[in-house]
């Protein structure tokens, strides 16, 4: 792949992904088609693989009361990132910065045994963080955005293995998408702005420390940069211009289930409370968006490209044909486009290289007369002559790449 320097708000409008406008309000993104079909791939692609790891999907609301983020801490540490409260019917509530509260509470929904864990609950969660308007960057950073969040609920003998799973889960989804290059930071309590105790905190570095030993990553400290409830371990991706976004976050919390009583009845038939990793693997939805527009310059595999392949005719004859193609695609699935313009074909060849199409097909007479087509593919500017079938082959070939897998954490 050739090296450019394109930043992901030049890549996004030249291919339609996304837009931000002043009267909508700063920091918040509205997906255009490509993008939100771009948006559609990657969820699927990643709930796919969460259900098939042994995450249950979950949803929950966008707001909620204040004694929530009371009783998570959130309003004493947390505040200055959160937007003003609304009231309804006199009661106070918060657009939500985080999930993790909503996950709690359908946690203690009902009594849990220790045969019920782990238990791993996921979501796409929408959240709303204050930013200073400064710092606002296209999708790298705004103040509405979709987390890849989940909350992982386990006895403290299984923590270490829960953690280490979603560290692999983690490199899984980030080899998925071909990044190599990402740095592991333990981020470790910043004094002024946590809870629980220090010689808590110490443990849980520790065990971080090594479930990223264990995975085989070098890792940077980050003094003071843990959650207010626990360190984490951060994977970082670096944008074209060299900056550095954290992608990956897996953080360990002995806090929030005290703080909110939770528990599970152990094999003694005795209360106990559990541990909680908060985990997000792409992170924000909007900011791994960027990171894969300017990793990929645009030029996205065939599984996760908008549009997957273009048909064009060398005349108007093989208009017949070609539309029988491009139904026959369309009904299994591809996303498909059919140029009807009357340009040569050379400018229709360029006009789809332009749009960073991986699948060109082209039909002329001798491809109508044998019921096959032409194929010529972006990264392999050749040309081959193929049946469709074998098209077909090709194409499903291409697709699978973007299959969901259940991950053998046994390295
Ligand atoms: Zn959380």
């Amino acid at each position: 792949m050739e090296k450019n320097n394109i930043s992901h708000i030049e890549l996004g409008k030249h291919m339609d992904i996304f837009t931000k406008l002043p009267e909508v309000g700063q920091g918040l993104v509205l997906w255009k088609p490509h993008g939100a079909m771009l948006r559609y791939l990657l969820e699927k692609f990643s709930q796919e693989a969460h259900i098939l790891n042994g995450y249950q999907w979950v949803y929950t609301p966008h707001i909620g009361k204040s004694n929530l983020w009371e009783t998570s801490g959130h309003l004493d540490y947390y505040k200055d990132s959160m937007y003003n409260p609304i009231e309804i019917d006199g009661e106070e509530y918060y657009l939500k910065p985080m999930s993790c509260p909503f996950h709690v509470l359908i946690y203690k929904d009902g009594i849990k045994s220790y045969r019920d864990l782990p238990i791993r609950y996921a979501e796409y969660a929408s959240v709303y963080r204050y930013e200073l308007s400064g710092v606002l960057h296209g999708l790298t950073r705004v103040r509405g955005f979709t987390q890849d969040d989940a909350h992982i609920i386990a006895a403290p003998e299984q923590i270490e293995e829960e953690i280490f799973r979603a560290l692999i889960f983690s490199l899984y989804i980030l080899k998925k998408f071909n990044f190599t290059k990402y740095k592991a930071y333990i981020a470790t309590r910043n004094s002024a702005k946590s809870i629980g105790s220090p010689a808590d905190w110490e443990k849980a570095e520790s065990q971080l420390k090594q479930a990223v030993i264990k995975a085989g990553l070098e890792y940077e400290i980050d003094e003071g940069g843990g959650a207010f409830y626990g360190p984490k371990i951060d994977l970082k991706l670096t944008d074209n211009s060299g900056r550095e976004w954290q992608c990956s976050t897996i953080q360990f919390d002995f806090n929030l289930p005290e703080r909110f009583q939770m528990f599970y009845i152990g094999q003694d038939g005795q209360k106990h409370t559990p541990m909680m990793v908060h985990r997000a693997l792409f992170g924000s939805i909007e900011r791994f968006t960027a990171m894969l527009l300017e990793h990929f310059n645009g030029e996205f595999p065939f599984w996760l490209s908008p549009v997957q392949a273009r048909i064009l005719t060398v005349s108007n004859e093989q208009k017949k044909f070609a539309e029988s193609v491009y139904n026959r695609l369309k009904k299994e699935g591809y996303r498909i486009e059919f140029d009807t313009s009357d340009e040569p074909l050379g400018a229709k060849i360029r006009n789809a290289e332009i749009s960073k199409i991986p699948v060109t097909i082209i039909i002329g007479t001798k491809e109508q007369q044998a019921s096959s087509v032409t194929v010529r593919t972006r990264q392999d500017k050749k040309q081959q002559f193929l049946t469709l079938d074998a098209l077909f082959r090709m194409l499903e070939q291409e697709q699978s790449i973007g299959k969901a897998e259940y991950i053998h954490t046994d390295l």
